[in-house]
């Protein structure tokens, strides 16, 4: 993969780049936001590791210019700013992943082949995972051609988590599409209908788990 790696801190970035052009990665690295700008003007990145605190400003205001410029590009932030609330800023302002800092290189490893696996942008085709396959439209599921019978909520569940395979989906956004803006809802609702999901596609030998991401909400994922 061609990586853009936004770094400031020069010791961790030479050995990001060095391990990641060990697995066999390009790397451009950028230490500032307008560095990283003129990196985002090239547009061919197949995935950005961002850091939150440069010298000239905040990462996170980079994403949107990264999308503007490479729409489907997976963004990864890797952040000292690793609070609950600093998490939460950074999937809402559109990334794909939040790596507190400091983290393991076998963790961002894994969190790249994750954002690698998952279906490229939102669309209304079935969704095949593992043995599972679900059609976003008419909320059809089948395991292994099989077809699995799920109440709605269940499918709601299933459908906000499909669409992003690999990739944390925030709580109040499963939330949302299970109950709608204002249905009063009562938080553990929602992880009991997770549960109930989560137990029927084990029992169907469907090959996927969902994973919760504490405080954050649930990502769903091939079990290898
Ligand atoms: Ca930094």
């Amino acid at each position: 993969m061609h990586i853009l790696l936004i770094e400031d801190e020069t010791e961790l970035a030479a050995t990001l780049k060095g391990a990641l052009q060990r697995e066999r990665h390009v790397v451009d690295l950028a230490g500032t936001v307008a560095m990283a700008r003129e990196a985002a003007l090239c547009g061919l990145h197949d995935l950005v590791l961002l850091d939150r605190t440069l010298p000239d400003g905040d990462g996170l205001a980079l994403i949107a210019l990264l999308r503007q410029h490479n729409p489907g590009v997976p963004i990864i932030v890797l952040s000292a700013l690793g609070q609950l609330p600093d998490r939460v800023a950074g999937l809402d302002e559109g990334a794909d992943d939040y790596l507190a800092k400091p983290f393991a290189l076998e963790e961002l490893f894994a969190r790249i082949r994750a954002v690698g696996r998952r279906p490229s942008g939102l669309n209304a085709e079935t969704v095949t995972v593992g043995r599972l396959s679900f059609d976003p439209v008419s909320g059809e599921t089948r395991v292994g051609g099989e077809r699995l019978d799920l109440p709605r909520r269940e499918i709601r569940v299933l459908a906000a988590l499909a669409r992003r395979i690999g990739r944390t989906v925030l709580r109040e956004s499963i939330e949302m599409a299970v109950y709608g803006f204002d249905d009063g809802v009562h938080s553990n609702t929602l992880d009991s209908h997770v549960s109930r999901l989560r137990r029927k596609l084990a029992e169907a030998g469907a090959g996927v788990e969902i994973h919760a991401i504490r405080g954050v909400g649930y990502l769903m994922r091939e079990i290898k």
